[in-house]
């Protein structure tokens, strides 16, 4: 069903292949005479099939920017390329564009569009010939700056309407409690750690904040407002003011310091704060009905949270499809 709508509307979901015949991951578009690939890797010059572009829509390892980053086909915002480069170690060899930019592949135009999930993190969005509003939306925060579509292609991080985990919002007020000299806040260094940075400084603090180095990097250099930063070198020593490190570093600092794990999870060893890059799925279905697709193809993550949103979107009135059903 949402397959015919898709073909009416003049647009082919396909998976690419790698050399042994295996699918990579995510998914391509193909429209008109041009093919575009969503945050999937890259392909070899004997490969059959050669996208226009890989659209990335952020320096999540789980959206496969270290392979697409080596194509000049690649293509992200000017955050991304860098979260990139300082994650991977390598130089971006694709192009580039300010968020909110519309820019020119292969002819089409193709708006980009803030989601919030992380910094430079990118939806994309264009019309085929026969004038179908396609939406990519990545991961995402906050679906506001979104504009409406006929096809839309969205996550289902916290997909699962049956799944007491997909319900949660910011405990933004639990955090600023904890804010002071001599805490520790478990946070992944690309994402959460520059929204931790953005939340504390929020909250109206002026200290340091001491980070891990790749946490520093990317924070140095994702975020001009981030106020003053210091890098941990030695996890023994003295730390300035708070520290933001990955969770499974909170064990090597000082036994003295008060430590908390920015998470929805409930499985770490220290206190959870939750604090969320993700939108729970009471957010992603009110995203979906809101943007008013005809159809919608949902394409990440793996495993099943894809077919269940899928499912109760098709109960609610949207056509969907989880990319493991096609
Ligand atoms: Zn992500």
């Amino acid at each position: 069903m949402v397959q015919s709508i898709m073909a009416s509307m003049g647009v082919s979901p396909i998976r690419l292949t790698n050399t042994r015949g295996n699918y990579r991951p995510h998914v391509s578009l193909s429209f008109d005479e041009h093919i575009f690939a969503i945050d999937t890797s890259r392909t070899f010059k004997k490969d059959l099939v050669q996208p226009d572009a890989y659209l990335i829509t952020h320096a999540h390892s789980d959206h496969n920017g270290k392979s697409a980053m080596l194509s000049p086909s690649a293509v992200c915002s000017k955050e991304t390329a860098l979260a990139l480069e300082i994650r991977f170690g390598r130089e971006y060899k694709g192009r580039t564009f300010r968020l909110g930019d519309t820019i020119d592949i292969n002819g089409i135009e193709v708006s980009t569009h803030p989601n919030h999930h992380t910094i430079g993190s990118t939806a994309f969005s264009w019309e085929n010939e026969q004038g179908t509003r396609i939406l990519v939306t990545g991961d995402v925060k906050d679906s506001s700056h979104l504009p409406d579509c006929d096809l839309l292609v969205t996550e289902a991080n916290y997909g699962d309407p049956a799944d007491p985990a997909c319900y949660f919002e910011d405990d933004v007020i639990g955090l600023e409690q904890v804010i002071g000299d001599n805490v520790a806040l478990g946070a992944y260094a690309f994402g959460k750690a520059q929204r931790a940075v953005s939340l504390v400084r929020n909250a109206g603090w002026q200290g340091a904040i001491s980070m891990d180095s790749m946490g520093y990097n990317l924070t140095k250099g994702l975020m001009s407002d981030c106020g003053p930063l210091s890098e941990i070198l030695e996890y023994n020593g003295r730390h300035e003011g708070m520290v933001i490190v990955p969770p499974w570093d909170l064990g090597k600092l000082p036994g003295s310091m008060k430590k908390y794990v920015l998470t929805g999870r409930q499985d770490y060893y220290y206190p959870a704060i939750n604090i969320s890059d993700h939108m729970d799925v009471t957010g992603l279905v009110d995203m979906v009905t809101g943007l008013k697709p005809e159809a919608t193809l949902v394409y990440h993550p793996g495993g099943d949270r894809p077919s269940k949103l899928a499912e109760h979107l098709n109960k609610v009135g949207c056509p969907a499809v989880a990319l493991s059903e096609l």
